[in-house]
């Protein structure tokens, strides 16, 4: 590294967006459940694409690593950097701007440093909808949900980040700008090459922004929550909404009696909104276009909870009845947080294989692990479960050979049915293990062909996602 790198950043960004302090660098230097604490270089913060390529073009040539980072809110250490101090955090947060909102389209190009939620208000504001849905989404940014391929609660109807996104503009590895902003919805002129970046993790270039796609927002949602016996009701019921009225089901989340224990112990939930505890707990939400008579989807609901054998269900009948129910669902991290340092894993099969999952991780579960339970919630529609460990005793933590065990279990037993060990999470520095004992052989090498055509010299987020 020359001398005068550091002197060379700060004129490219002006000094006061390098910072070096211990202080300063903590924040993003450490990831936000406080696991993983590297120690960078420094940290930069451009204000535009231009910056971007200075950046990457000086890192090459000092052979310095480059550590993108958006919202840092990810799951895996994607955008922690190693503790060598030989790594730059290149945060995308002050390139935010809307460029456009094409209301004649149905998509905006956004820069990749705005949040999802201003993103989602943007949209809201032209009476449209951008339909990426996290609870996370106040910081996680556009780039990051990009570069993570993020999920969340509306895949079934809208897809997912890959889904949702018509073209990026990046900074690739020797600071060439590559805009591919197109707002085609076909475009088979070769190599879909977005598609490389699209849960690419930052180790092939710098997402700057992207077009996204819009959808019309539902002229009414319907929520509601239910007790249910069994993981296959919540099958049940989602066959029949789809049978009988198409795509409408914007949300079919599960989660355990484990789930609604510890919202009550650790979050202050007396009980459930529903009239009795049960097994599982089902919350579903429709998207409704014009047909929103409550009365006959009243009807429609009782049918389903028929199919499904329920006899335990409540309709939110309000905008603050489906925040409440929706507040359950996304106060079972906080819960989990609160019992004690667990072990998370976000695995998904084919979503008619759930119940072989759940009954191959549970079944003798608690003979081996007598200090541990297993909370499960998830997106059950499109397959993804969250299968966390957390320890019996409040406050108490998960052994590291006990968590690795039980990890093992559950990547073992996804990979049996067909499945993925990282549904909507990625692979980060806390992944490359699995990547290397279940991703097969070929799949490997053709990434580290990519890997290598795309950043020769491995400046990218070096560490991250290949093993
Ligand atoms: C409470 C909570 C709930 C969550 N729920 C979900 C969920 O339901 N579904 C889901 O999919 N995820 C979820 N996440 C994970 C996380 O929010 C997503 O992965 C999100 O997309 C990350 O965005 P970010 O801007 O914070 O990215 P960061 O955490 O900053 O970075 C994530 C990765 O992307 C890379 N990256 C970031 N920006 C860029 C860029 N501009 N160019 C290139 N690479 C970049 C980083 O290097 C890193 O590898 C949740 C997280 C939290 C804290």
């Amino acid at each position: 590294m020359s001398p005068d790198f550091l002197e060379n950043l700060a004129a490219t960004v002006g000094q006061a967006n390098l910072l070096t302090s211990h202080d300063d660098r903590v924040p993003f230097d450490t990831d936000w459940r406080g696991v993983l604490n590297g120690r960078s270089l420094g940290v930069v913060r451009p204000s535009s694409v231009e910056e971007v390529a200075n950046i990457v073009r000086l890192c090459a040539a000092n052979s310095i690593g480059i550590v993108p980072q958006g919202g840092n809110t990810g799951m895996c250490g994607g955008a922690t950097p190693d503790s060598s101090a030989q790594q730059i955090v290149v945060s995308l947060t002050r390139i935010r701007a809307i460029r456009e909102l094409d209301t004649s389209s149905n998509c905006m190009t956004v820069e990749a440093g705005l949040s999802l939620a201003e993103a989602q208000m943007a949209a809201t504001g032209k009476g449209l909808m951008m339909p990426l849905s996290i609870a996370s989404e106040g910081s996680a940014t556009i780039g990051g949900a990009i570069s993570t391929n993020a999920g969340g609660v509306n895949v079934l109807r809208y897809g997912n980040m890959r889904d949702l996104t018509l073209g990026i503009e990046a900074v690739l590895a020797d600071g060439t700008i590559w805009s591919d902003l197109k707002k085609l919805h076909k475009d088979n002129t070769g190599y879909d090459l977005k598609q490389l970046f699209i849960g690419g993790e930052g180790t092939l270039g710098i997402v700057t922004a992207a077009c996204i796609k819009l959808h019309h927002p539902p002229s009414s949602r319907l929520t509601f929550l239910a007790g249910i016996e069994s993981v296959e009701s919540a099958l049940a019921g989602l066959d029949d909404i789809r049978g009988r009225f198409g795509n409408i089901v914007e949300s079919w989340e599960l989660f355990s009696d484990v789930s609604a224990k510890l919202l009550m112990q650790n979050c202050g939930y007396e009980k459930l909104p529903v009239q009795a505890s049960h097994p599982w707990y089902l919350l579903g939400e429709l998207a409704l276009h014009g047909d929103g008579d409550e009365d006959i989807w009243a009807e429609r609901l009782v049918e389903m909870a028929d199919r499904m054998r329920c006899d335990d269900i409540i309709l939110a009948t309000s905008q603050s009845q489906r925040e409440s129910l929706w507040a359950i669902r996304e106060n079972i991290s906080e819960a989990e947080r609160t019992q004690g340092k667990g072990i998370k894993h976000d695995v998904s099969v084919p979503a008619g294989s759930i119940p072989e999952l759940i009954t191959s991780v549970l079944d003798g579960f608690e003979m081996r692990f007598a200090d541990c339970r297993i909370n499960i919630f998830g997106h059950v529609g499109d397959g993804n479960l969250h299968i966390n460990a957390i320890p019996r005793e409040t406050g108490h933590h998960i052994k590291a050979d006990t968590a690795a065990a039980i990890s093992e279990l559950v990547y073992d037993a996804s990979a049996a049915l067909g499945g993925s060990f990282s549904a909507e999470h990625g692979i980060g520095s806390m992944k490359t293990a699995q990547m290397a004992k279940y991703k097969r052989a070929p799949a490997l090498n053709m990434m580290r062909q990519i890997k290598s055509a795309f950043d020769p010299m491995g400046i990218f987020n070096p560490g991250k996602m290949l093993p």
